[in-house]
């Protein structure tokens, strides 16, 4: 078995897994590891959870895809799940993050239009993320990604991220703004969180200018933050909400969800996906929901992810590696004075699964069954790793 066939877009660990149980996976030679990364967000009920597996079996055995110029009742069962939860209206189903934003940016731009605005400008901020596709790569704010991908689009206005004063001369300078795209907690960019009261200046600026709020919650999401969705702690309601990542669990489903304004911006032949929302996906996202719920796994995370970030500032204080400890929920960022290129490496090989994101945070987003003793065991799997990387002088002297 070799990679030679594969394009060289991804610096893979030299690691494959076979299978997993909760939070646990196990390599081809039965080696196991705590999964402290979750698929990147994604493994929010951990792997090989029986309520997904059998909705997963039961729906391929019945229908697994029919398209989208039939109903399909699971997917209208899901929209009224989903808008219920987010106190949107509408809701459009596609594959992955980048899609459920490229239909964001799509319906922002058909609002703009409508307006008169004949070339809408969404805001969107420095270091987000929002995806690989050539819009959400130019909406994403780091040159790093875009790198050789130019021409990138017209229609973004870039903004320092949790920077009111910035943005308040954006909306003095510019008349043809439509809309701001944001991440409630930027995920890729280093597990940043904004100031308190950041997301709410946003929804009044918004409401002041009629322009509309997209909340890219693809990470924070799913009740990854202890609330179905992050913006909700901030009481914060968005006008258009994208998801993906834990709403599938792992079977790839994304979703734009719209409420007012936005809602029946689409008209049919506007926009589409061939496999967007087949009854798979929205049976696995429906069963994925319902455990969610019927486990109260948002007040779990919220109170597992505290556990875990206190245990973590208690053991790391001291460190002069470590700069800040931030998060919310199980969405927790260790960022440290310098990049540790090796970290990933020898945690993996003490069998713990972190990522490190934006050079020097590590970032961990564990399956929402995560308990109490696993977020012991993950304390005490990475304290040491962070601890060695001390300089020579502060563990001496
Ligand atoms: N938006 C955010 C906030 C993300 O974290 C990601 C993926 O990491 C995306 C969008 C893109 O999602 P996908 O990789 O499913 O296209």
């Amino acid at each position: 078995m070799s990679s030679d066939h594969l394009m060289r877009n991804y610096a893979r660990q030299d690691v494959a897994f076979e299978y997993g149980a909760g939070c646990w996976l196990y390599d081809t030679s039965g080696q196991r590891y705590l999964d402290a990364i979750g698929g990147l967000a994604v493994n929010v009920l951990g792997h090989a959870h029986a309520a997904v597996t059998q909705a997963i079996t039961g729906q391929a055995a019945r229908l697994i895809h029919t398209s989208n110029i039939y109903r399909i009742p699971a997917q209208e069962q899901l929209a009224a799940r989903l808008t219920a939860l987010t106190g949107l209206e509408n809701a459009f189903f596609c594959n992955s993050g980048a899609e459920a934003n490229e239909a964001a940016i799509k319906l922002a731009r058909l609002y703009g239009h409508r307006r008169n605005i004949a070339t809408p400008q969404i805001i969107v901020m420095d270091g987000a993320f929002h995806g690989r596709t050539m819009a959400t790569l130019t909406a994403t704010g780091t040159r790093k990604a875009q790198a050789g991908f130019e021409p990138l689009l017209s229609g973004f206005v870039r903004c320092p991220w949790n920077d009111l004063d910035a943005l308040q001369l954006i909306a003095r300078q510019r008349n043809d703004v439509v809309a701001i795209m944001v991440e409630p907690i930027q995920g890729e960019g280093g597990v940043r969180v904004p100031a308190p009261g950041y997301l709410r200046a946003l929804r009044t600026l918004c409401d002041e200018k009629g322009w509309l709020l997209i909340c890219d919650e693809i990470q924070t999401g799913m009740f990854r933050t202890g609330t179905f969705l992050a913006s909700m702690q901030d009481q914060v309601q968005p006008d258009i909400v994208t998801l993906a990542k834990g709403l599938g669990n792992g079977i790839p489903i994304g979703t734009c969800l719209a409420g007012k304004q936005a809602a029946d911006l689409f008209e049919p032949g506007k926009h589409g996906s061939t496999f967007g929302g087949n009854p798979l996906a929205c049976h696995t996202a429906l069963a994925v929901l319902d455990v969610l719920e019927a486990e109260a796994l948002g007040a779990h995370a919220a109170t597992v992810g505290q556990f875990l970030r206190e245990r973590l500032a208690e053991q790391l204080a001291g460190l002069s590696m470590v700069r800040e400890i931030r998060g919310q929920g199980l969405m927790i960022g260790i960022e440290l004075r310098e990049p540790a290129p090796d970290l990933v490496s020898t945690a993996r090989a003490h069998g713990l699964l972190i990522n490190v994101t934006a050079d020097k945070v590590i970032r961990l987003l564990p399956p929402l069954i995560l308990d109490n003793d696993e977020a012991t065991q993950l304390c005490d799997l990475l304290v040491p790793l962070i601890a060695q990387l001390e300089p020579a002088r502060e563990t001496t002297g």
